[in-house]
């Protein structure tokens, strides 16, 4: 059979990861999934798939032979709490995955390189209120990123930068803004808020309250994953190599996140706030107007819509698990 191209996918036991790896095969690629783990929800659908640790030289230049394209999406990260209390092994353990996967992939001779950023990039003083403005992609400048994840995010990106300019290497790189949907963690500490959300929502019975981190105010966005690898796709197809945002651009409070949960579950929550929780920056949106010029498109699923698959997705396993009074 003819492929498009040979890709690699790193971090291809993720949730990101996984869904990337389905669309790629599905568009007829040849793809190696590469991580630490198998996919933990359902098996993956790469034509191979190996297991390795890519903090390791020898491990990056093996994950790289014989491919043309390379998507890294590999990366020790979780949700804000995760991220609060673990700066150190997060910073220590993505520098060594980024160094070693450019220089593998310039050595391999790769046609075509996608870096993972993340929102985390943008400074703290542009995210101070609620409704803080959408954030475009040159902000990122005067740099004062999420401390840990958010540096090194920054740091790599710029690596990428410097491997096009010095070693011609033809890089993507995208900022995602809080991607969520179903096949992701939902609980253990590295859960996005949405998820864990979802979870609590459905665990909840009918007297019980729902812990909130912070005081419920603090605004994001919310991008479903098939747009998301749709975006990675249409952006490593495009000549574009400066960051890109990739997200949506409604923002809303955890609390009326909150709200829409509690509809599709067709039942009302009682919440708990609880401030001495990390809560992250108090207002985050992506601009997405460099996006639709770039690509000529933005992500179309609601988050109604994804909130319901996810929800649905989530339910059903607690109620395997036999979780669910229901
Ligand atoms: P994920 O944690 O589900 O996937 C990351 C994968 O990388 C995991 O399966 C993990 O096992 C693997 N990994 C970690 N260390 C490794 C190592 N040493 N060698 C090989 N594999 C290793 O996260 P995700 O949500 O799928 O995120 C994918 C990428 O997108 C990451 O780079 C992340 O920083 C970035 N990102 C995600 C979001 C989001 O909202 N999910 C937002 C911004 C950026």
């Amino acid at each position: 059979m003819a492929y498009k191209a040979r890709a690699l996918v790193t971090g291809a036991g993720g949730f990101i990861g996984h869904h990337l790896t389905r669309h790629l095969v599905q568009h007829g690629y040849w793809v190696r999934g590469v991580d630490l783990v198998p996919p933990a929800f359902e098996p993956t659908r790469a034509h191979a798939f190996e297991q390795l640790d890519l903090r390791r030289w020898d491990a990056c230049l093996q994950a790289t032979r014989g491919v043309d394209e390379v998507y890294n999406l590999a990366a020790n990260m979780g949700g804000i709490g995760f991220i609060e209390e673990n700066k150190a092994v997060i910073m220590h353990d993505n520098v060594l995955i980024n160094a070693h996967m450019l220089e593998a992939a310039r050595l391999n001779g790769i046609s075509r390189y996608l870096y993972t950023s993340s929102a985390c990039v943008y400074p703290g003083y542009r995210q101070e209120s609620p409704d803080a403005a959408p954030l475009r992609e040159e902000e990122a400048y005067p740099a004062d990123a999420e401390d840990g994840y958010g540096w090194e995010k920054l740091f790599s990106e710029r690596l990428c930068r410097h491997y096009l300019e010095d070693h011609g290497l033809e890089i993507r790189v995208v900022r995602f803004h809080n991607i969520f949907g179903p096949l992701g963690s939902f609980e253990g500490g590295r859960e996005k808020s949405p998820a864990a959300i979802c979870r609590k929502v459905a665990l909840a019975g009918p007297n019980d309250e729902i812990e909130i981190w912070g005081d419920g105010k603090q605004t994001r966005s919310y991008c479903f994953v098939d747009d998301c690898v749709e975006g990675i796709h249409r952006l490593m197809r495009s000549g574009f190599r400066d960051p890109l945002n990739l997200g949506q651009d409604r923002m809303i409070s955890i609390d009326e996140l909150v709200d829409l949960v509690a509809e599709i579950a067709g039942r009302p929550v009682k919440k708990r706030y609880d401030p001495s929780k990390p809560q992250g920056v108090r207002g985050r949106n992506s601009d997405n107007g460099r996006l639709r010029q770039v690509l000529g498109w933005v992500p179309r699923v609601s988050l109604e819509r994804g909130l319901e698959l996810t929800y649905r997705w989530i339910e059903e396993q607690l109620r395997r698990q036999g979780r669910l009074a229901r």
